[in-house]
C-alpha cells in the first residue's frame, strides 16, 4: 500500500529548467564521465539524486537575509544572528561556523584526535571515516545488529548497543578522545536515533567521564522520527525534542547543507570555552577567522534563518513523507529497498537487485549506470566501491555487509509527480535486470584511503 503524501507546502515562485538528455547523449555522457556519477555533468542528469546536501531550495525568508549579510572580518552582525540561532535552537553557548560538514570534522578531528586514538561511534559517515583515518586513528562501530537486516521494522535502527560501546571503551582504555554518534545513521539506511538511545550514551559517556559529540547534519529529520516514533516524545513539539537531544552532547558538527537547509555551511558548536579554544586554532589555520569559518557574512545569516526553519512540522512532515512516498512505489514495484525507508533518501539493496553480479564488481555502480542509462536520473552507489577495505600488504579484499544504491531527495527542490518517475525509471530497469551481465573494473584509483569512489575511473567488463 503506497500512503498519500500531503500537497508540498510551499508554492514556487522562480522555476529552473531542467532537461532530459536523449539515449545518445546519455551514452556519451556516460563515457566522458568514466562510468563514475560523481564525473556527469548536471546538465546531462534529469532528476539529480546524487546528494541532499547543499542541492535544497532556499525560503523567499533566507533570500531576504541574505541582503542583510554583514561582510565584516571579524565580529560581523551575521556571525551574531548565527549564533543566536544556534543557542535559541540547539541551545550551545559557542558557535563556530566552518564552511561545511567536513571542515567541521577537519577542525574536531584535527584538534581533539591523535594517532592510535579509537572512536566508538553507531557509524561514522564517509567523510568522518576519512578524517578518522586521516587523523591516524580508527572507530568502532557500535550500531544495533538489526541495522544490519534488511527486513526488520526497527524503529531506530541508527541505535548505539550499550553494550558494545561499553566493550569498545573498556578495549580501549585510554585512547577514547570522545564517544560520537551520527543523528540520523546516513551510512546504515539514514536511520534514527531515539532520545532514550541518546540518554543512555551520554550516561554511559559521563560515567567514563568522556565527551559525547553528535554528527548532527540530520538533526531536525531525527527529532521528527523520535516524535513519530517514540511513545515517550509524541506530545512534544520537533523543536522540543530536538533541544533534548542537543542537551544529550557536549559538542555537534554539522553540515549546514542537509537539514539547516542552506547551500553552503558547516558549523561546530560546544558548551565549553575550554572546548572552544581547543578547536578554534584549527578554524583560523583551515577555515578562516573564528566569526565566518570560511562563509561569507550572507551565508551566515541564510543559515541562522535555515536553523529556525528546519523545525518547521509541515516542512520536515511533507519532506519524510515524500522520500516514504518514492520508497513505497519502489517497493510495490518489487524493488528491495531498506525498510523503514529513511528520512533523506531512499536506500535500495543493490546486491539484492543483481545478485548475480559479484561483490567484487560492484554492483551498486552498475545499478547507478543502468538507472541513468533508463532515465537519466542519478543516484549514488554506496557498497564495496565506497566501503571496500584492501589489505595494502596481501590485496586481500573485505567488503561491506550492505551493498546500496542511494536516491538522496533534495530538500523543497522537486515535487511528488518527479518521484513517480524515478520510480518507474527504476522499476523499468528493475524488470530487466536478469539481462544486467557485466561488472566494473577501477581503471584509475586516487592515492588518498577513503576516496575511492569520488573519483575512481571505472570500465564496464563482461563477467
Ligand atoms: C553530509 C554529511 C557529512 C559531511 O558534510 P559535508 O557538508 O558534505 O562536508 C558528515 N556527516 C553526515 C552525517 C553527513 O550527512
Amino acid at each position: 500500500m503506497v500512503t498519500r503524501v500531503p500537497p508540498e507546502p510551499f508554492r514556487i515562485k522562480m522555476v529552473e529548467p531542467v532537461h532530459v538528455p536523449d539515449q545518445q547523449e546519455r551514452e556519451r555522457a556516460l563515457e566522458a564521465g568514466h562510468f563514475n556519477m560523481f564525473g556527469l555533468k548536471s546538465a546531462d542528469v534529469y532528476i539529480d539524486l546524487l546528494t541532499d546536501s547543499g542541492t535544497g531550495a532556499m525560503s523567499k525568508q533566507q533570500w531576504a537575509a541574505i541582503m542583510m549579510g554583514d561582510e565584516a572580518y571579524a565580529g560581523a552582525d551575521s556571525f551574531y544572528s548565527l549564533k543566536k540561532a544556534v543557542k535559541d535552537v540547539l541551545g550551545f553557548d559557542y558557535t563556530i561556523p566552518v564552511h561545511q560538514g567536513r571542515a567541521a570534522e577537519n577542525v574536531v578531528f584535527g584538534s581533539l584526535v591523535k594517532e592510535g586514538d579509537v572512536i566508538p561511534f553507531n557509524m561514522p559517515f564517509d567523510t568522518t571515516r576519512g578524517h578518522i583515518f586521516n587523523a591516524k586513528a580508527s572507530s568502532v562501530d557500535c550500531v544495533i545488529d538489526e541495522a544490519f537486516d534488511r527486513e526488520t521494522p526497527h524503529p531506530f535502527k541508527g541505535n548505539v548497543d550499550i553494550a558494545k560501546l561499553e566493550k569498545a571503551l573498556a578495549d580501549n582504555r585510554g585512547r577514547v578522545p570522545f564517544i560520537m554518534v551520527t543523528i540520523t545513521n546516513n551510512s546504515g539506511g539514514g536511520q534514527p536515533v531515539s532520545l532514550k538511545n541518546l540518554r543512555d550514551v551520554s550516561a554511559v559517556a559521563k560515567k567514563h567521564g568522556i565527551p559525547l559529540l553528535l554528527d548532527a547534519a540530520r538533526m531536525a529529520e531525527n527529532a521528527w522520527f523520535i516524535k513519530n516514533r517514540e511513545p515517550d516524545c509524541r506530545d512534544m513539539t520537533v523543536a522540543e525534542i530536538l533541544k533534548a537531544t542537543m542537551d544529550t552532547a557536549d559538542a555537534i558538527t554539522v553540515s549546514c547543507k542537509k537539514d539547516p537547509l542552506v547551500n553552503i555551511g558547516g558549523l561546530v558548536a560546544c558548551r565549553t570555552e575550554e572546548m572552544y579554544y581547543k578547536v578554534v586554532p584549527r578554524v583560523i589555520l583551515f577555515e578562516g577567522f573564528a566569526t565566518y569559518g570560511g562563509l561569507a557574512g550572507r551565508d551566515l545569516e541564510a543559515l541562522a534563518v535555515g536553523l529556525r526553519e528546519m523545525v518547521n512540522e509541515q516542512h520536515l512532515t511533507h519532506r519524510i513523507a515524500q522520500v516514504r512516498y518514492l520508497g513505497e512505489l519502489l517497493t510495490e514495484g518489487g524493488v528491495p529497498c531498506i525498510q523503514p525507508i529513511g528520512g533523506h533518501a531512499v536506500f535500495i539493496d543493490a546486491g539484492a537487485f543483481l545478485p548475480h553480479i559479484p561483490q567484487g564488481s560492484y554492483p551498486a555502480d552498475v545499478l547507478s549506470i543502468e538507472i541513468y542509462r533508463e532515465g537519466a536520473v542519478r543516484g549514488i552507489g554506496l557498497g564495496a566501491l565506497a566501503f571496500e577495505n584492501v589489505d595494502e600488504k596481501t590485496g586481500a579484499r573485505t567488503f561491506p555487509k550492505l551493498e546500496l544504491y542511494r536516491l538522496a531527495i533534495n530538500r523543497r527542490t522537486y515535487t511528488n509527480s518527479h518521484m513517480e518517475y524515478v520510480a518507474e525509471t527504476i522499476i523499468n530497469v528493475y524488470n530487466r535486470r536478469d539481462s544486467i551481465r557485466y561488472g566494473l573494473e577501477i581503471t584509475y584509483e586516487p592515492p588518498v584511503k577513503g576516496l575511492k569512489h569520488f573519483l575512481a575511473h571505472l570500465r564496464p567488463k563482461n563477467l
